[in-house]
């Protein structure tokens, strides 16, 4: 979620927040989906499970979407396959103040032993309002060792009625001890269809700068907000890049070229800094075992953005002229962008 849309926690029910409230609402993550649905309609749930895909694919959106359908009173009971929406867990969930449901480190960058001690202090106790207890815990990898040690023992040693949910983007740097204990529930790298839907649902943007960020965000919801939320700030990545593919190169390069040395430095660091993120980002997703090799051709056009910029910035030093540099800079980054539009 954007730091717009956020409400404050606990006084707006989130549909607010246009948060998925159903599977059915989480797109472009139907493998995860139809393992949590076998999961919940054998009636063999685990007691921990492990998401583990790319970051800001939705494995936290779709681990509270989780946690609806483990909470319901309606699905418990089985009466119903869906979240009511309407029971006290429900409505307590959407209002954020849901007594069995611990985002465990929400908004920390990691989960410290003082978090693991606190969580294992609740799963003690019984649940208050629904059949069981549900403890999401975001970026595991991120753990402190003592932390991870701590989780580790509620894992071995599972206190009844709780469910833990995991969330990592990166399972190779998360103890094998606590791996073998969750059930696995792979998550891909978002294609951009899927993605320019979320983020229309999320930002009042137009079709085409949808599209412009979702292509840029390696697969990313969190990443393609950042690059739209960038346009509010004095010097957001999103804006430069719309206008490096936007305006004729050769409109561009007069505008750059008449600036100074130093703004035509910082505007090729920061088009520079935003192409290395979404090379990480990409490489990331590529390194995960669900990819689909719809990345590989991400990877290579930030490569090559990349390597346009660094060639732009050696140009500016060795004192090429700048109009010269900036126009050849435009046309690359316009053909690679089109050569990917075409391979797409
Ligand atoms: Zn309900």
């Amino acid at each position: 979620m954007g730091r717009r849309d956020r409400p404050i926690e606990g006084h707006m029910p989130d549909q607010n927040l246009r948060e998925p409230l159903r599977f059915g609402d989480i797109v472009g993550q139907e493998l995860a989906i139809a393992v949590l649905r076998a999961s919940l309609t054998s009636g063999r749930l685990a007691h921990a499970y492990m998401f583990r895909g790319p970051s800001g694919c939705g494995k936290a959106t779709t681990g509270r979407v989780f946690a609806r359908y483990l909470l319901c009173s309606e699905v418990s009971e089985g009466k119903s396959q869906e979240p009511c929406g309407q029971c006290p867990s429900c409505v307590r969930f959407s209002y954020g103040t849901h007594p069995d449901f611990f985002d465990v480190g929400k908004g920390q960058r990691t989960i410290k032993i003082e978090d693991s001690h606190q969580m294992i202090e609740d799963s003690m106790k019984k649940p208050f309002l629904a059949s069981r207890k549900v403890f999401l815990l975001r970026d595991v990898e991120n753990m402190t060792r003592e932390a991870s040690n701590a989780l580790l023992k509620a894992l071995e040693e599972p206190p009844p009625s709780t469910c833990f949910v995991l969330t990592s983007s990166n399972p190779a740097a998360v103890p094998d001890t606590v791996i073998s204990r969750c059930q696995a529930v792979p998550f891909r790298p978002l294609p951009v269809k899927a993605l320019v839907h979320i983020i229309s649902g999320l930002r009042d943007v137009t079709p085409g700068v949808a599209l412009e960020a979702a292509r840029f965000a390696a697969g990313s919801v969190e990443k393609a907000l950042l690059l739209l939320d960038a346009q509010d700030g004095a010097c957001g990545s999103h804006t430069l890049l719309e206008e490096a593919l936007g305006e004729s190169p050769i409109v561009q390069a007069e505008r750059y070229s008449h600036m100074d040395a130093e703004g035509q430095r910082q505007f090729l660091d920061s088009l520079g800094v935003d192409l290395e993120k979404c090379l990480e980002l990409s490489l990331e997703s590529q390194s995960e075992e669900t990819k689909k090799g719809a990345n590989e051709g991400n990877f290579r056009f930030y490569r090559d953005c990349l390597l346009s910029v660094m060639k732009a910035k050696r140009r500016l030093e060795r004192n090429v002229s700048p109009f010269l540099t900036f126009a050849g800079l435009f046309f690359e980054l316009r053909q690679l962008s089109s050569q990917e539009k075409r391979s797409e």
